[in-house]
């Protein structure tokens, strides 16, 4: 089934599924043994709880389903279509999607819709729905509760999250950091918005609430010509020189060592400064998964900002890609951008007070 079914009874909270693909609706191929996509049917099959919940779930499945390894700005643009021509229709949303690039997913979403008033709830799974020891189950239900939650006619998680194995993360501060444990994502840098357990409890002090009820706005256009330069010990001067140089590159997620540091060799430094007095941004995010950049604390990190470098604060890779896709997007010009990465503008980052 491809498209919308609304069963909306009258009082009851409704939720509009957004089935993507993932692991989580995935059946084994009896020739190769490699898991692979299948319908919502297939899921909804193995899911009879749906029809349990205090709430109306409608579904809308993309056509195929995929592994998120497939997903990038068209499936972003299609995830916001749906919700935004769905928005008043549903309390809700979820989106079950495939968990290696979901923090990607989560982030564009949450810099492409602008205003969100209603919670967007992204999950999926380790395990295929159909297995016993599925973690799929749970991921779902709970998704589907926080996203139907409301007190006082308004809801309780009115963001984009993800939500696994019990925690409630804000999107756009988390990473995938497991490939076999169901616990596979953590926000190091922001707090959990919830933590599911008897009963969920909310850490409301920490969810993003729109001040003004102002009508939703969506942002389609994305700018793909971002890459990601990760630095290590030993890294030479021509594969730098080749990614800096790439034909039509706008800016780059520079993975640098600790509090944002990297190393003084001139022709690197010399490299970086002829980038940026070129036109490309560069920001600096740091390679652990935790703590923020800190340009002036080493003298390898004060270099970088004479060159023109700019400050990622605690963004995550995944968070710093897509605002830049986005910024460039909105057609803005290079110093803009740089101004715009010097703020929060949904939650991401943590600016420190001067
Ligand atoms: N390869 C799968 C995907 O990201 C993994 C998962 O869903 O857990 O689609």
């Amino acid at each position: 089934m491809t498209g919308n079914v609304n069963t909306k009874q009258k009082g009851k909270a409704s939720i509009l599924l957004i089935y993507t693909g993932g692991t989580i609706g995935m059946i084994e191929n009896p020739e190769t043994g490699a898991l692979e996509s299948f319908n919502f049917r297939h899921l909804r099959e193995h899911m009879p709880e749906l029809k349990k919940m205090g709430c109306d779930v409608s579904a809308y499945q993309f056509d195929p389903p995929a592994d998120s390894a497939e997903m990038g700005p068209e499936g972003w643009q299609k995830i916001v279509e749906i919700i935004s021509e769905n928005y008043h229709m549903y309390d809700g949303f979820v989106v079950l999607h495939g968990t290696d690039t979901m923090a990607y997913t989560a982030s564009a979403l949450s810099f492409m819709l602008e205003n969100l008033s209603k919670p967007v709830i992204l999950t999926g799974s380790q395990l295929p729905i159909g297995m016993l020891r599925t973690d799929g189950k749970e991921n779902l239900i709970t998704a589907i509760e926080i996203a139907a939650a409301c007190e006082g006619g308004l809801p309780m998680a009115p963001e984009v999250c993800i939500f696994f194995e019990n925690t409630l993360l804000r999107g756009n501060r988390t990473r995938k950091i497991n490939a076999d444990n169901f616990n596979a994502f953590r926000s190091y840098n922001y707090p959990p918005l919830a933590q599911a357990g008897v009963l969920i409890r909310y850490d409301s002090a920490q969810i993003y609430r729109p001040a003004l009820r102002k009508p939703l706005k969506t942002h389609l256009s994305l700018d793909r010509n971002i890459a990601i330069l990760k630095l290590f010990p030993g890294m030479s001067a021509g594969v730098t020189e080749s990614i800096l140089n790439a034909p039509g590159l706008k800016a780059v997620v520079m993975e640098t060592f600790g509090s944002g540091n990297a190393p003084r060799q001139e022709w690197f430094i010399n490299m970086l400064r002829r980038a940026v007095e070129g036109g490309l941004v560069i920001v600096n995010v740091t390679q652990c998964v935790g703590g923020s950049v800190e340009m002036l604390r080493y003298e390898t990190g004060q270099k970088l900002l004479e060159a023109g470098v700019i400050s990622g604060y605690d963004s995550t890779t995944e968070s710093a890609v897509t605002k830049l896709m986005y910024l460039f997007g909105q057609g803005l010009t290079p110093e803009e951008v740089k101004e715009h990465m010097n703020c929060s503008l949904i939650g991401e980052i943590t600016i420190p007070d001067k």
